[in-house]
């Protein structure tokens, strides 16, 4: 399948991720259908997208036309026969790789013979979840990042089977939704996430040893290396689980001892502190302003 021929996405999953891919693609003009297990979720997820929407239009960014024009174009349903119809489908739903493995069973045999499928995993093998489909010649991991309306890059996961027609396909719909792909092997963690992640452990340890605190590690990449929030502030943005999942991938998969998890994260997320999403993690947020918590 070209490019030519993705008129319709479907889209698994309507979390932080799912709903800004559903966002995106509505924008660029696509038939989008939006689909999560939980309907309470897809009813926030619309109410989501049109206030990002409304705040690209503030901020000049988009005119009210194109939000008038997007947001029709997004359906929501909880069944797989939804995707009945769908040129490509995009998985993005919980980072748990027996759950993508369901949904990727239940997925396939209403699909069209020509549907590519898609993963936005951060960390899970494309080659496994590929095996596991009718289609590992027509699967892809497409990568993005959070917020996906603000952030540019999409990675192209090439799995060991995946077609050089559907990687190409892909990587040029990401061009058409905005964004610029990378492509990456299929290796733990893929790029990003293989340098982020560690670097977001290793502030952990450095705080875990004392050698800084909270807001010393954070005020310290800041001013000394230009990063725009603090190693600690964008654990608890992006999930301490989420970040404890990825180094497990890499511990495991790289089986390199580097790679070990902090023994704080991992007390972290036995605690349920995940960051700004559960209201405290290195950070309390409970308050007008984040309060560190060690
Ligand atoms: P999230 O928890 O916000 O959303 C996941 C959604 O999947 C939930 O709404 C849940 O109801 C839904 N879901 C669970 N089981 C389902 C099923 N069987 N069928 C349909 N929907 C189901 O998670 P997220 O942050 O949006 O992450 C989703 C994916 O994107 C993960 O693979 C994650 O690794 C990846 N990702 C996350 C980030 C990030 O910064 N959060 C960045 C890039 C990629």
């Amino acid at each position: 399948m070209s490019v030519d021929n993705i008129k319709k996405i479907g889209v698994i999953g309507a979390g932080q991720m799912g709903r800004g891919i559903a966002h995106v693609a509505a924008l660029a003009g696509y038939d989008v259908q939006l689909m999560d297990a939980n309907p309470d979720v897809l009813t926030t997820a619309i109410e989501s997208i049109k206030g990002y929407m409304s705040r690209q239009v503030e901020k000049g960014k988009i005119q009210q036309s194109d939000v008038d024009a997007a947001l029709p174009l997004i359906e929501t349903g909880t069944d797989m026969s939804f995707f009945s119809d769908s040129d490509l489908v995009i998985e993005a739903a919980t980072e748990n790789e027996e759950l993508k493995q369901a949904i990727l069973k239940d997925l396939c045999p209403v699909l069209k013979p020509e549907a590519i499928i898609a993963s936005n995993t951060s960390s899970i093998s494309i080659t496994r979840l590929a095996a596991r489909t009718d289609r590992p010649g027509q699967f892809v991991g497409m990568h993005f990042m959070n917020p996906v309306p603000a952030m540019e890059l999409v990675e192209m996961i090439r799995g060991i089977a995946t077609e050089e027609e559907t990687f190409r396909a892909v990587s040029e719909l990401a061009v058409k939704l905005g964004k610029s792909p990378v492509p990456a092997e299929d290796f733990p963690a893929f790029i990003v996430n293989r340098m982020l992640i560690p670097m977001i452990n290793e502030a952990v340890y450095t705080l875990y040893e004392g050698v800084g605190t909270v807001a010393a590690i954070d005020n310290a990449m800041r001013m000394g290396a230009h990063h725009p929030m603090g190693p600690l502030q964008l654990a608890d943005f992006i999930g301490l689980d989420t970040c404890l999942a990825v180094m497990n991938v890499l511990h495991e998969g790289l089986a390199d001892s580097k790679y070990r998890p902090c023994p704080l994260l991992v007390k972290y997320v036995e605690a349920g502190w995940l960051g700004k999403k559960t209201g405290k993690g290195f950070y309390d947020y409970s308050g007008d302003e984040p309060v560190p918590t060690r």
